[in-house]
């Protein structure tokens, strides 16, 4: 099977459309969401009908949750919370009633899914560093865990107890194991403003990051228009 990953779309419509479009030329048989569908973008409720139309394999990310009052904003930053805050009114009682239902692990042939770790995942911890890693290795039953959280896409091999760091695109191997970022739709954080996505064959094991270009300019104009932090729009140009 083929799966198309997806996360961190963040209300970003004008990316998830160009992600969409370019994964429509591949055979791809599932999707597979890995969180925050919304939350910083001007456009989560279209991001969100455009997601359940494609019934991914799905798990919440901690926006999602913010914006159906699930998790506790306290620890997000000012900004994060202006847009959380201003998600949480746009959405309809049956948007927030779904993303609500969103569990935060799943599972795909065997791998794990999960927005940030797999310990805690309620607590949204950060797998920047092969140290940070190391817990969801811990608990690992499969070969791999594909997240999402920290919009960086980036490959965590273990094998025979030690953690190594890759650059994302690879073919797993028989004898390791893996902790795959599949990068961010809405708000790439890694120097690359493009939007990125990862494809995942299940039978050879290739996971690749495909990077595309869309429309910046009118997604951020949609964020000055809606009163959200002028931050949030400039990020998207510089991919930060
Ligand atoms: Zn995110």
């Amino acid at each position: 099977m083929k799966y198309a990953l997806i996360s961190d779309i963040h209300g970003n419509l004008e990316a998830l459309e160009a992600v969409l479009e370019a994964i429509a030329s591949r055979p791809v048989d599932g999707y597979i969401c890995l969180g925050d569908i919304v939350g910083y973008g001007a456009n989560p409720r279209e991001c969100l009908e455009r997601v359940r139309g494609l019934n991914p394999i799905a798990v919440t990310g901690n926006h999602d949750a913010a914006a159906c009052d699930r998790t506790d904003i306290g620890y997000f930053s000012e900004q994060a919370r202006a847009a959380a805050l201003w998600t949480r009114e746009q959405l309809t009682l049956s948007e927030r009633g779904y993303l609500a239902s969103l569990p935060l692990r799943a599972e795909a042939e065997g791998l794990s899914l999960v927005h940030s770790s797999l310990n805690e995942p309620e607590k949204w911890h950060y797998i920047l560093s092969q140290f940070e890693a190391l817990p969801t290795f811990n608990l690992l039953s499969g070969k791999a865990c594909f997240i999402g959280h920290s919009h960086v896409p980036v490959v965590f091999e273990e094998k025979e107890g030690r953690v190594t760091t890759h650059p994302p695109g690879m073919v797993m191997k028989k004898d390791a194991r893996y902790v795959i970022n599949v990068g961010s739709v809405g708000q790439p954080r890694d120097g690359d403003p493009r939007a990125a996505f990862s494809l995942w064959d299940s039978e050879s094991g290739s996971v690749a990051v495909i990077r595309v270009e869309y429309e910046i300019k009118p997604a951020q104009e949609k964020i000055l228009q809606a009163g959200l932090p002028a931050m949030l729009a400039y990020r998207l140009s510089v991919g930060q």
